[in-house]
């Protein structure tokens, strides 16, 4: 039988199945979100390349390395909303907040360099009601603009 499938709006504090507090970040070979610092988080054993399929939506965005039961994104318990981009964020207070950047943005330039440097990160060219504008890069808390994207 499948593990449960757990899910979380942003990083939880520690594994839901076994509470270990070690959960790393999982990336998913995808080159847009293949980071510098993912490489480097990879190498120091803080994330881990996912082995399983790559389909969309069903990536993990983090596993535990103790039971090795993976979490996936659940969509923002609540929404934080901004009138411009917050410093900090509300969830984790890094200081690391990320446009989200929406369409189909060619490679190269200016944009590809920020979504290497871990600035931005691309989602592809839906934008829905619930579409955040920015995005926590240490814990994936969305968080939104209270002017339309
Ligand atoms: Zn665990
Ligand atoms: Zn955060």
């Amino acid at each position: 039988m499948d593990k449960p499938e757990y899910t979380a709006p942003h990083r939880p504090g520690e594994c839901p199945a076994c509470h270990s507090a070690n959960l790393v970040k999982v990336i998913t070979g995808n080159d847009w979100h293949d980071t510098e610092e993912d490489e480097e988080l990879c190498r120091a054993g803080k994330a881990v390349k996912y082995d399983g399929y790559c389909g969309i939506d069903e990536m993990p965005k983090w596993q535990c390395p103790d039971c090795k039961q993976y979490i996936h994104k659940a969509p923002a318990e609540r929404k934080y909303i901004f009138k411009f981009k917050p410093e900090q964020c509300p969830v984790c207070n890094s200081r690391r907040i990320m446009d989200v950047i929406y369409g189909e943005p060619g490679f190269g330039g200016e944009l590809r360099r920020q979504i290497r440097n871990g600035e931005a990160v691309s989602w592809g060219c839906c934008i829905w009601d619930n579409s955040p504008a920015w995005q926590c890069r240490d814990c994936l808390q969305d968080l939104h603009s209270s002017y339309p994207l």
